[in-house]
């Protein structure tokens, strides 16, 4: 997978802007700010979609939750709030096909969805 920027990027081989990180997950800052906080949690695993979350790799999806409340905490949103947002294929806007969760915030946010 060492044409999947995201791979690159867990691998440390592509730098980024680190929030938080474990054994399974990352999360860093997006290169291109839709709000004041927007960071992206990624497995490190690849992973390409959401429709390939299948039963063994639900545990990713989960410790993707819990790194969302960590980051949430780091980042000062936790009470505030946030958006979490998954793309799915091209009419939901994916662009990456490595997995990642958007974490939006530091503003209030419209309920646009597109
Ligand atoms: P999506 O449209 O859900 O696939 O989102 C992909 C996101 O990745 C976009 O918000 C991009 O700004 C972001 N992105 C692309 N390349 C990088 C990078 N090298 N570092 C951080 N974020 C990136
Ligand atoms: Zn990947």
């Amino acid at each position: 997978m060492e044409e999947c920027i995201f791979c690159r990027i867990a691998a440390g081989e592509i730098p980024c802007r680190k929030v938080y990180e474990d054994d399974s997950v990352l999360a860093f800052d997006d290169i291109q700010p839709m709000a004041p906080v927007h960071v992206l949690i990624i497995p490190k695993v690849h992973v390409a979609t959401v429709m390939d979350v299948d039963a063994a790799r639900m545990a990713n999806l989960a410790a993707m939750m819990e790194a969302a409340q960590k980051v949430a905490i780091l980042k000062g949103v936790e009470q505030s709030g946030f958006r979490l947002v998954i793309n799915c294929h091209r009419e939901g806007g994916q662009v990456i096909f490595h997995l990642h969760m958007h974490l939006l915030g530091g503003q209030q946010l419209r309920n646009a969805l597109n």
